[in-house]
């Protein structure tokens, strides 16, 4: 029944009902004053019409998708802040069309069946197969357990892997903004190699480090991206009566909504926004089941890293504050060794540094959670590739640089243990 399946699929995937983006530009503005700040921010909180990829800071950029009947506003607001803006995607609609490959060769007789296919992206059924494919070949090793159930019911997933007891562990957090896809393009990458791959760098890792996988946190959102709006990142419980989502990496406990020194609150009270921290902390059951998993392993974890995209960045705490953590030398130090490594992959420029200082404020974040609440001692969001000198995507990284990415940052992470081993972290026993 080859000719349903094929119906099916472009049903499915070719959805008439699909949010189309034709003609939408992304800017890409220079913050220099106050005034050009507070501007921005006012927008990304108080308009429907753009969309903040990046939020405002100061003596920073933004990056905003700008809808066809909002060009000549938008360009009058630039011109009345003397702010510089540059268009830095012309077409949303034309990158999420040539996303994915176009002409995909099916999967040779003799391929490694457990070869995902990072040639593309896959959805969430696609990755959940996988997972069990895996465990189904690695018995001794992988274990696969449902730590809890989205606000639609769809399982939350996570994998572990350990090759010997006694090891101290990392988890890997992918996901939880939903139209990031390379997070969990390069999740499934790198537990495929921690499985396959004879580079002693990688089996050492894989054999004196435990691992724990949470390729996609937010299910329901992940979906959605597919199905029905590519460029959505929230989750998709109804949060009012017009909106729905809530920002998974702003619902966590750890000085939620906590302002910073700039009255900055890092996260939304406004439902319909696109950071909305949600009621309380943990008002959703995405962030529960992660806390949930958090009370019972975290004290065998080391490290903690949250995939995410866009900006080559390695971002440790603080998110609420500009004043370094305490052991901002070990966090600094193992990031920098990471962001090194990455460079002398492929010559791609990661940043290191707090996720305040560097980015803008966040509160109510995984990495800040785990850090501050759970002590675990190396925390990192890791914002992947996106725009850069391959050119300018933003969350729509055609899949052709899906390897390229999960190879450099592969190379970092293991940097990362290495350094972190001078630390006392993960020691081989
Ligand atoms: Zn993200």
């Amino acid at each position: 029944m080859k000719f349903v399946s094929v119906l099916v699929i472009l049903f499915v995937y070719a959805n008439a009902d699909m949010a189309r983006f034709d003609n939408y530009r992304v800017y890409t503005v220079t913050i220099e004053n106050e005034e050009q700040y507070k501007a921005m921010k006012y927008l990304e909180e108080n308009s429907d019409a753009y969309d903040f990829w990046k939020s405002p800071k100061i003596n920073g950029k933004a990056d905003i998708v700008v809808p066809p009947h909002k060009f000549a506003d938008f360009e009058v607001v630039a011109s009345n802040l003397n702010m510089q803006a540059e268009i830095i995607i012309e077409n949303l609609q034309r990158l999420i069309d040539e996303e994915r490959p176009r002409n995909k060769q099916p999967k040779a007789a003799d391929a490694d069946a457990l070869d995902l296919g990072w040639d593309d992206y896959h959805t969430l059924e696609e990755i959940y197969d996988w997972l069990d494919e895996m465990k189904e070949a690695y018995p001794q090793y992988i274990n696969v357990t449902t730590i809890g159930y989205s606000s639609e019911n769809r399982p939350i997933r996570l994998l572990s892997l350990s090759k010997k007891p006694g090891n101290r562990a990392i988890l890997i957090e992918g996901t939880i903004h939903a139209r990031e896809w390379i997070s969990p393009a390069t999740a499934t990458y790198i537990l495929y190699q921690l499985l396959t791959s004879e580079d002693p760098e990688i089996v050492d890792i894989a054999t004196n480090i435990d691992w724990h996988f949470i390729p996609v946190i937010n299910p329901d959102g992940y979906t959605y991206t597919w199905t029905t709006n590519r460029n959505w990142r929230k989750t998709r419980a109804p949060v009012s009566m017009l909106c729905f989502g809530v920002d998974g990496n702003r619902n966590f406990e750890y000085n939620w909504l906590r302002a910073d020194e700039t009255g900055d609150l890092g996260g939304s009270k406004v439902p319909c926004t696109d950071t909305y921290a949600g009621a309380y902390p943990y008002s959703e059951p995405e962030t529960r089941a992660t806390e949930g998993f958090l009370n019972t392993h975290a004290s065998t974890i080391d490290a903690f890293l949250a995939l995410h995209s866009y900006g080559h960045l390695f971002l440790h705490p603080w998110g609420h504050t500009i004043v370094p953590p305490t052991t901002v030398d070990e966090l600094g130090g193992v990031g920098r060794a990471a962001a090194a490594a990455i460079l002398a992959v492929n010559g791609i420029q990661y940043t290191v540094g707090s996720s305040n200082g560097v980015l803008y404020a966040s509160t109510g974040t995984s990495r800040d959670h785990t850090y501050g609440h759970h002590h675990i001692p190396i925390s990192f969001t890791v914002e992947m590739r996106g725009n850069g000198p391959y050119g300018n995507y933003g969350f729509f990284l055609p899949a052709e640089y899906i390897l390229p990415n999960a190879q450099e940052v592969i190379k970092g992470f293991i940097a990362l243990i290495h350094r972190a081993r001078e630390f006392g972290r993960f020691p081989i026993n």
